[in-house]
């Protein structure tokens, strides 16, 4: 019988047993040191690696690590440190705004709903959803592009869009796993289904996931490649050969 392209209950059960089996203990690789500048961090990672925002945030938080010593080091001063990460003037210019924003609207604290978070010059919704999950403990799923790409490839929660894919999460990831799923998901793409590469013949959930262009292991990568490149020198030569 053929299987349904979308994972059954207990396949999802077992997807995320499977994960969790591998890194019991998950978490953001961004360095932080409290709410504040988890936002910070979170802020400045669109279009830019985690190892690239961690060697910028470290010089940065060793001089403004508040909303209130963020906004006296200004936003030249802000600029300065986060240079080296993508889009670095108009972070600045964000993390410079929402730090007047936490201490003018909310005491200097960062809020704990998401409607309040997204209102925080350069938070949006994928933003809000990590610093709520992260910093707060709340069953939050943010899907970055790679939540995104393993979500659809394996049928756990296929969408067209980040907002459609988080939707579809919500509703069929178990409460049990809800807490560490975002991390699980994010790190089974960074380091296993990766967008060009996936690395199908070592994947925890390979046996349930339903990709259709599953990479088998480098050997065999490399011997189908070899047999591939034989078999079209063969038939070129027949074509020659025929005139
Ligand atoms: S089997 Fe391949 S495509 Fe499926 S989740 Fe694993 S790495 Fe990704």
């Amino acid at each position: 019988m053929a299987r349904r392209s979308r994972l059954t209950r207990a396949e999802i059960e077992t997807l995320y047993a499977s994960l969790a089996a591998e890194r019991p203990d998950p978490r953001t690789e961004l360095e932080y040191r409290d709410p504040f500048t988890l936002v910070v961090a979170v802020a400045l990672s669109a279009q830019a690696t985690d190892v690239g925002v961690n060697k910028a945030t470290r010089r940065l938080f060793a001089v403004a690590d508040t909303p209130e010593k963020m906004l006296a080091l200004g936003e030249e001063g802000v600029a300065e440190h986060i240079k080296t990460i993508g889009l670095w003037r108009n972070k600045a210019k964000n993390v410079i705004a929402l730090s007047r924003l936490l201490i003018e609207k909310h005491g200097g604290e960062v809020p704990t709903d998401r409607d309040v978070l997204t209102e925080l010059p350069g938070v949006g919704r994928k933003t809000a959803n990590v610093v709520l999950n992260e910093a707060f403990g709340q069953p939050t799923i943010a899907v970055d592009t790679h939540i995104f790409r393993v979500s659809n490839r394996t049928g756990l929660a296929p969408g067209k869009t980040p907002d459609a894919v988080e939707a579809v999460l919500d509703a069929v990831t178990p409460d049990a796993w809800k807490k560490g799923a975002h991390h699980w998901l994010i790190l089974h793409g960074r380091y296993v289904c990766i967008a060009q590469k996936p690395q199908c013949w070592r994947c925890a959930i390979t046996a349930l996931c339903r990709f259709k262009d599953k990479l088998p292991d480098p050997e065999t990568q490399a011997r189908l490649k070899a047999e591939a490149k034989a078999a079209a020198k063969l038939k070129a030569a027949a074509r020659k050969a025929k005139g």
